[in-house]
């Protein structure tokens, strides 16, 4: 089945996914050392759970926290504990991370390591077995996040809530961000645990139908779940091609013509939206006890020599990634964590791979060549593709002033960065920068209050 309805606003920048969409995922040879910081997540960060020279095996809890609203750490490798230290995340955030130095011995690794993670067998049905609640636990326990890049926990998501029940549950499986091919891949290569725990994840949260929403720009991925989740009784729909169809509101508002309030969740109405690697992981988590130690990352753009699709553990550093793919072509100019609409620019290769690192893409200067800034000349288009209907050369005017107030009068909370504003913008005013500046100097507001 196809859905043409859509989301208001949006983009269609050009996909570039072909560099890498064929390449079937590679596993990273071992690294030597890993850091897993100790906040990949929305939420609590986690306390260190073991000591520094303290031997660990792959799947090991290193750390975990007592709030609701976290998710726990576990070794990606096997190996010894090192002293904590600090690592800088692509968003420029310094954290605290727990470093492991791999032992000569590995459980797993290359093939071996992938079949694990997603061979099969994966039963499917309504799991009446399970209790919501084991499923919620389970959930926890194994550090789930969301693996499209949000990185909010997924257990927080799948617990029922009588005041507010899930009718309908949307397994993400659009990837709309340019280059990005790592779902797509997982997909085509892994369906059947996508599908068990997209049933899972509906039993769960009791949603009376799950729907697995993919872009009509990856037949392959299509036609790989409509193969099991059809004999699965899940339904598979085909959803238009536009950016951002991947972000959580603009999904709810195409498939199920509901609007999620500014600020607000999908449960909000009576929809959850789980990534179709989160529900890959949630598989693993329930029926084998796996924790989340690897995720699929994209290495790609024009400024790399061979794009891949690698299996990664998580802590790995940039560098390794890049190494692996051959280097950086002559002309690359920028490495950007994620996409070119909502990633980050990467200062340090040495920053580590975390749960919500969906890809790598290296941009070439003829990329990157910045037309100049001029000034604003009330065009309207910003608003025009603004798919949370904000104003947003307002609150970027705002966030510039430092006239916080106003910004969030405009509502600078509900703007999801998606960047469909500065792509349009014919004054190239760096809009998302503005907006992403106006939301630091607002938590350090925050905390300058709260101290
Ligand atoms: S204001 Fe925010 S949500 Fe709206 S288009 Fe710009 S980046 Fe996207
Ligand atoms: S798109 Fe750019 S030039 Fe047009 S109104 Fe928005 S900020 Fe101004």
């Amino acid at each position: 089945m196809t859905t043409r309805s859509s989301f208001p606003g949006g983009v269609h920048p050009a996909a570039h996914k072909a560099l890498a969409a064929e390449a079937a995922t590679e596993v990273l040879p071992t690294p030597d050392e890993i850091h897993v910081p100790l906040v990949q997540h929305l939420g609590a960060p986690c306390k260190p759970g073991v000591e520094p020279r303290a031997e660990v095996a792959l799947g090991d809890e290193l750390g975990n926290s007592d709030a609701f609203v976290s998710a726990p750490i576990h070794a990606s490798i096997s190996g010894t504990v090192g002293k904590l230290t600090a690592v800088t995340l692509p968003n420029g955030c310094r954290v605290r991370a727990i470093p492991v130095k791999a032992s000569d011995e590995q459980p797993l690794s290359g093939q071996d390591l992938f079949d694990d993670i997603f061979g099969g067998p994966w039963p499917t049905g309504r799991f009446e077995q399970y209790e919501p609640k084991q499923i919620v636990d389970a959930c926890r326990a194994g550090g789930l996040v969301g693996l499209g890049g949000a990185a909010f926990p997924t257990h927080v998501k799948l617990v029922r809530n009588e005041k507010r029940p899930i009718d309908t549950l949307l397994i993400n499986g659009c990837e709309c961000e340019p280059y990005l091919t790592a779902d797509d891949r997982l997909m085509v290569e892994a369906p059947a645990p996508v599908v068990t725990g997209a049933l899972l994840a509906q039993r769960a949260t009791g949603a009376e139908s799950v729907k697995i929403c993919i872009e009509d720009n990856k037949p392959k991925a299509l036609e790989s779940l409509r193969r099991v989740a059809g004999a699965a009784g899940v339904e598979v729909l085909a959803v238009k091609t536009k950016y951002p169809q991947g972000g959580e509101r603009q999904l709810v508002a195409a498939v199920l013509k509901r609007e999620v309030p500014i600020g607000g969740l999908p449960l909000d109405v009576g929809a959850v939206v789980v990534n179709v690697g989160t529900a890959a992981a949630l598989a693993r988590a329930v029926l084998r006890g796996k924790p989340l130690t690897h995720r699929i990352v994209t290495v790609t753009g024009a400024g790399i020599r061979r794009p891949r699709n690698l299996l990664v553990p998580i802590g790995a550093a940039y560098r390794l990634l890049i190494d692996y793919c051959g280097g950086v072509t002559e002309d690359a100019a920028r490495i950007v964590s994620g996409g070119p609409m909502m990633g980050f620019t990467l200062g340090n290769l040495d920053t580590p791979v975390t749960k919500g690192t969906s890809g790598v893409t290296v941009l070439t200067h003829d990329e990157v060549r910045k037309a100049k800034e001029t000034a604003c000349v009330r065009c309207g288009r910003c608003v025009d593709v603004c798919p949370v209907h904000l104003v947003p050369t307002k609150i970027a005017l705002a966030s510039k002033a430092g006239d916080l107030d106003l910004a969030q009068r405009y509502c600078i909370a509900g703007c999801i960065e998606c960047g469909c504003c500065a792509y349009v913008c014919p004054a190239s005013v760096p809009l998302v920068q503005l907006i992403r500046l106006g939301k630091v100097l607002l938590q350090k507001a925050a905390s300058a209050k709260k101290n």
